[in-house]
């Protein structure tokens, strides 16, 4: 019989923002089976709300301060999680940022430092977390999971950049899975369908998105925040032991229509 009992593993989880995050839907599936977490959140503006989600789970769960643009920021969290927990087993990379006025209106306008603030928040960030960490995982061996969006294949009007830097991230997790596959650490991305959160919310025209989607995908609806939960469960879990360097797609099969 094949059972999932995380008891004993160490999950870190960055991006959760309040309770319609993804990076919740996956740290609820952890904790619920067995994983001890802690969550990386980005500033004091978010600080309450996601201390008081941390608390809705059984087990203490704690919390560290890490904006990802500060390569300092990235290596106390993770020697923080060292010196509490001894290791690190899985880390939930669930973050992306672009600027409001480069998620609307004409890619052609996108500014260098348009630019730079999304590839640096929504793709380098997942490099400068992933050298940090492999120290505490390699041991035990570890597993990463990522968020990207099929707009890193395809042009999805509006959002533009966020479609470069989502490109950017799945090359980086081919590229970091074979770098730290030596190093018994998996490294894999979850392409989700749509789901409206803080994020998505602010790209401009994201509920055609919603609505194409659920038109077009062959289960005819959109996903649910938990199926991204449950995959990230397998590719994090011994269930995804032979899997590395894939992009997942959890998007009720929209990705494979052509009309
Ligand atoms: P979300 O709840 O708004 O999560 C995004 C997270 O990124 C927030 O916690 C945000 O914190 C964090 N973040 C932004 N800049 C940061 C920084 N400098 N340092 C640390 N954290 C930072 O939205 P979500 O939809 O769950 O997004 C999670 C991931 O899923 C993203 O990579 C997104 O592209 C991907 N995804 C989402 C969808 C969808 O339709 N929702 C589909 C496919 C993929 P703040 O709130 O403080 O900025």
């Amino acid at each position: 019989m094949i059972t999932i009992d995380l008891a004993g593993k160490t999950g870190l989880v960055f991006g959760v923002a309040n309770q319609k995050s993804l990076a919740w839907a996956i740290a609820r599936r952890l904790h619920e089976a067995g994983a001890d977490l802690a969550f990386a959140y980005q500033g004091e503006r978010l600080k309450e709300r996601v201390e008081g989600l941390a608390k809705e789970l059984p087990r203490p769960s704690p919390l560290f301060q890490c904006d990802v643009t500060r390569d300092e920021d990235v290596a106390s969290v993770c020697s923080q999680v060292g010196a509490k927990f001894g290791k690190i087993d899985y880390l939930v990379h669930s973050i992306a940022f672009a600027r409001k006025e480069d998620l609307e209106g004409d890619f052609l306008a996108t500014s260098r430092e348009g630019f730079r603030t999304a590839l640096d928040i929504s793709a380098y960030s997942l490099i400068g977390i992933a050298r940090e960490a492999a120290p505490l995982m390699e041991k035990a061996g570890g597993s990463i999971v990522t968020l990207t969006y099929m707009a890193s294949q395809r042009v999805v009007p509006s959002y533009n950049v966020m479609g470069t830097a989502k490109a950017a991230l799945e090359h980086s997790v081919r590229q970091l899975a074979y770098e730290l596959g030596p190093r018994r650490i998996r490294v894999n991305a979850i392409s989700a369908g749509p789901v409206s959160t803080l994020s998505a919310r602010g790209i401009s025209g994201f509920l055609d998105m919603l609505h194409v989607s659920r038109d077009k995908a062959p289960l005819g609806r959109n996903i649910e925040p938990g199926e991204v939960g449950d995959a990230a469960l397998f590719l994090l879990s011994h269930l995804g032991s032979g899997v590395t360097g894939e992009i997942l797609y959890v998007d009720a099969g929209y990705s494979i229509m052509g009309t």
